[in-house]
């Protein structure tokens, strides 16, 4: 199947954003006037192979347990959750899908709360009205085509409604445990900013990816790349001088700590 292009705000509509604290972190930073380590600088060249692998073991070493924030029980309730995360923060899921799992644990239950009880258990998350939408159709999907189970192929799963190529690299990376990268826009950052895997597009950065990261730290390094992003090599100001993995790093403008001024005294 072609591959389409994407942009990369495109594309993270397919995949789990970053958490509440995350959020108010960019927030806060969005006070905070860019500098020349802003997003847009990117390393001069790609990293050779043995700074990959010295690069991805210290984001392994920085997060050791790193592993999807959704909540989920089974293929189905992941396929929901990432589903349910476009454009939404896992926290943010993660409150609607105890109630929703509650009342639907599989494809037949859900067909059977129907788009409208659906829809009433996850109004809270932005997009609740297609979502629920989807929700329904795609297991309606998964009865008719797939006998109720989750398919473990990316066109399978991209046949479903609501299923885009990231959230089927997320299914097939974390409930099939295949070696995909899905590119959310921490990744396609991280990779563009390092020198991991450099490309305009998602559809480039996850070709690269897959192409230079050793067959053995593919499937991990999908969770260390985006912990990093979110929480170390932030968008507007990484903070390298913290970051576990700053010596492979080809960034050219890394981020000494910041000096924190004592405060004024007054006679
Ligand atoms: S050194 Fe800086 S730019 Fe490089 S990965 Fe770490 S935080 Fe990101």
């Amino acid at each position: 199947m072609a591959r389409q292009t994407r942009t990369p705000a495109e594309a993270e509509a397919h995949l789990p954003k970053s958490s509440a604290a995350g959020r108010k972190t960019a927030k806060a930073a969005k006070a905070v006037a860019p500098t020349a380590a802003d997003s847009k600088v990117t390393a001069p060249r790609d990293m050779t192979r043995p700074e990959i692998v010295q690069f991805l073991t210290g984001l392994e070493r920085a997060w050791p347990d790193a592993e999807t924030e959704l909540h989920y029980s089974t293929p189905f309730t992941l396929l929901i959750a990432v589903v349910l995360s476009a454009q939404a923060t896992d926290a943010s899921v993660n409150r609607v899908t105890p109630a929703l799992f509650a009342a639907a644990p599989n494809p037949a239950a859900m067909v059977a709360l129907g788009e409208d009880g659906v829809g009433e258990l996850i109004r809270t998350i932005g997009l609740w009205r297609n979502k629920a939408k989807n929700v329904v159709e795609l297991s309606r999907q998964l009865l008719e085509r797939h006998k109720g189970e989750v398919p473990g192929t990316r066109e399978e799963l991209e046949a479903l409604a609501g299923v885009g190529r990231k959230t089927a690299n997320v299914v097939l990376n974390v409930a099939f445990h295949q070696p995909t990268v899905p590119v959310d826009t921490h990744v396609f950052r991280l990779a563009n900013r390092t020198g991991l895997g450099r490309g305009k597009t998602v559809e480039a950065v996850e070709a690269a990816l897959e192409r230079r990261i050793p067959k053995e730290m593919i499937r991990d390094s999908h969770h260390w790349m985006i912990l990093q992003g979110r929480y170390v090599c932030k968008a507007r100001k990484p903070e390298c001088w913290r970051c576990a993995a700053s010596e492979p790093c080809l960034y050219p403008v890394k981020t000494d700590r910041p000096v924190i001024k004592p405060p004024r005294q007054t006679l």
